[in-house]
């Protein structure tokens, strides 16, 4: 016998568990059972695929007993099992990703924390919700010994030799005194109907019944349907069992947004049921996030490892990939390579951006949730999907410079005066900051709208949207945006002396300086030559570790009918230029969100500037 202590995660995750108060501890079951129908699905993989296996005989199922007296709750499988190693690694220890972020998000606080166990799907330790102790037994198939796994919920866990003789996973719980309910078999059944009467595998329960002689005789029945849900027409199904299956399948508590499901008969035979969750799983942007999507050939796992199976945008979708047409000892690493599979996945994208169109244009408070979620996600596929672009153009939802409610690329088509040629938006930290941006005050003031980004990943990803139906998207602060063709040459002769002296005095810190046609109340601001990166991008760039690029420089743009300007060249009075023209730059900075480098320096300036004044 040893003991072992538990990673110091888990000690929080079972504390919690055992001072649950979470209202819905029935779904312990759901866990547990999802767990061995797992791991029936892995040895049934390598059954067909790794010659070692090839000999083992079993019958995949899944079994659940009682004992009354001893009041203990057991639930067997003949999947996969656990060697001694396993055990301390996969019970010992949390090694999903998000975890850590997970458990410094618990406060220690019971009652609050129990609505963040049913969103992160505790699997395993779920059991400590009813049982005061659990044992494990497990015998790896293959494996000659098997080992038993025990623990009260405390810092620690035990391990010892077992004599199981069958391979697979036995788990005894010895249930609380006040959760004896779940020895009821009526109770049991009914927690397998609701939550996984679809996994593919059958569940027997063992129940004792008195005959009509008084004598106890025990019987043992299948008591769920163990009908592949994807694979059941869709007629069959209602609603709710296509939200239990999602939570069995993802761990999730609650509803999915949508569930799509697909039965394609035609050239390549495949079944295909997606789910897309309410809330974000917690390692959507981790690099080494877990795929959502289990294939199946035929009925029979293949993997749930695979992140080709759907592009990484769509990598919040959960469910299921069941192709006909593949062999089964298909290898796992040529999977990408499948031309049946990558035109499966073709189809799929498809259909989960029609459906999620359809959502927009059914119910668009639902999807206006979901896009809070998943928006981010989504628009990282404008950088690398072609064949869907419409589709997912049109998923799209953004804030405008003029209206409150978010709105989508064809709204604004729609709302584009005659003479408009081109979709404008401004990115850049707040969308406050930028609605009230000097640069589209002339936007503003002749009633075109622009659309506003205040997301990171905008101002690398909306640029790549170069036209939506044929109209180019423009950013706002590219130099010879809006009314590039007017002519400005009158004006460039009457301030020509100012131009020159801003030019000289700033030219370290600008590319050029000129007469703007697109301010009107402000006197400056900055602008971007088309090819130049702006701000809002050479922030983004220098955060992916690209900051040795050399600063692009701006050109500054000046309001020829503001005063400040006007004064000056009335008086003919130059001297106060060479002050005027670095408070200006650095006010169009800060209007852009941009830090000064030399604060003290503006400083300085102002306070002269008040000082004169006074
Ligand atoms: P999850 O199932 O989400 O990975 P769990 O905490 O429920 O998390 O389980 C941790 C790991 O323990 C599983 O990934 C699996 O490797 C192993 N495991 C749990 N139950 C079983 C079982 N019945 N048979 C084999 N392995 C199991």
């Amino acid at each position: 016998m040893s003991k072992h202590e538990f990673q110091t995660e888990v000690t929080q995750l079972l504390d919690l568990m055992i001072h649950s108060l979470y209202s819905n501890k029935e779904i312990f079951l759901r866990e547990l059972i999802s767990n061995a129908s797992d791991a029936l699905d892995k040895l049934n993989y390598l059954s067909i695929s790794d010659d070692k296996y090839k000999d083992l005989k079993y019958e995949s199922k899944i079994q659940i007993t009682t004992d009354k007296e001893a009041k203990t709750l057991t639930i067997s499988d003949t999947g996969i099992g656990m060697s001694k190693d396993d055990l301390v690694k996969n019970l010992g220890t949390i090694a999903k990703s998000g975890t850590k972020s997970f458990v410094e998000k618990l406060s220690g606080d019971a009652k609050k924390d129990s609505s963040l166990i049913g969103q992160f799907g505790v699997g395993f330790y779920a059991a400590f919700m009813v049982a005061s102790k659990v044992e494990v037994q497990s015998k790896k198939a293959t494996a000659k010994s098997a080992h038993s796994w025990i623990s009260e919920g405390g810092g620690e866990y035990e391990i010892k030799e077992s004599n199981k003789e069958e391979h697979g996973t036995s788990i005894t719980l010895y249930l609380k005194e006040d959760e004896v309910e779940f020895l009821e078999s009526f109770r049991i059944q009914s927690i397998i109907e609701k939550y996984s009467n679809h996994i593919p595998f059958p569940i027997f329960l063992e129940k004792e019944e008195k005959t009509e002689d008084d004598k106890t005789e025990i019987s043992n029945d299948q008591i769920n349907k163990a009908s592949a849900l994807w694979r059941v027409n869709k007629t069959e199904i209602k609603p709710e069992e296509y939200n239990d299956f999602y939570k069995s399948l993802s761990h999730d508590s609650e509803d999915p947004t949508l569930y799509i499901h697909t039965k394609a008969e035609g050239k390549i035979e495949y079944s295909t049921l997606f789910y897309i969750p309410k809330t974000a799983p917690m390692d959507m942007f981790r690099v080494d996030y877990q795929s959502g999507i289990k294939l199946y050939v035929k009925r029979v796992f293949i993997t749930d490892d695979d992140k080709e199976l759907l592009p990484t945008y769509l990598r919040f979708v959960r469910g299921i990939i069941d192709v006909e047409d593949l062999p089964l000892n298909v290898s796992r690493e040529l999977l990408q390579q499948n031309v049946i599979l990558s035109s499966v996945k073709k189809a799929s994208v498809k259909k989960v951006l029609s459906e999620l169109k359809k959502l927009k244009n059914k119910d668009f408070e639902a999807y206006k949730k979901f896009y809070s979620v998943f928006g981010r996600v989504l628009k990282e596929g404008i950088m690398g999907e072609f064949e869907n672009r419409d589709l997912l153009l049109d998923l799209l939802l953004f804030k405008s410079s003029s209206r409150d409610e978010l709105i989508d690329l064809e709204q604004y088509k729609e709302a584009m005066g005659e003479d408009q040629k081109e979709i404008y938006y401004i990115t850049g930290e707040s969308a406050n900051m930028l609605k009230n941006s000097p640069l589209i005050e002339g936007f503003n003031e002749k009633g075109i709208e622009v659309l506003i980004l205040d997301e990171e990943v905008d101002s690398i990803v909306i640029p790549n949207i170069g036209q939506y139906k044929e109209i180019p998207l423009v950013a706002a602060n590219s130099a010879n945006v809006g009314d590039s063709d007017t002519d400005t040459k009158a004006l460039d002769e009457k301030f020509a002396e100012i131009l020159v002296k801003m030019k000289e005095e700033l030219k370290d810190e600008v590319k050029d300086v000129k007469i703007s046609t697109r301010l009107k109340k402000s006197p400056a601001c900055l602008v971007y030559d088309k090819e130049d990166p702006d701000f809002a991008m050479q922030q983004m760039l220098k955060q992916m570790g690209q900051g040795d690029l050399p600063p692009v420089k701006p050109i500054l743009e000046i309001n020829a009918d503001h005063e400040i300007f006007t004064k000056i060249e009335d008086k003919k009075d130059f001297v106060a230029l060479n002050n005027v023209s670095h408070i200006l730059l650095d006010l169009a900075k800060l209007s852009e969100g941009m830090k000064l480098e030399d604060g003290a320096d503006f400083a300085d300036r102002v306070n002269k500037l008040l000082t004169g004044s006074l």
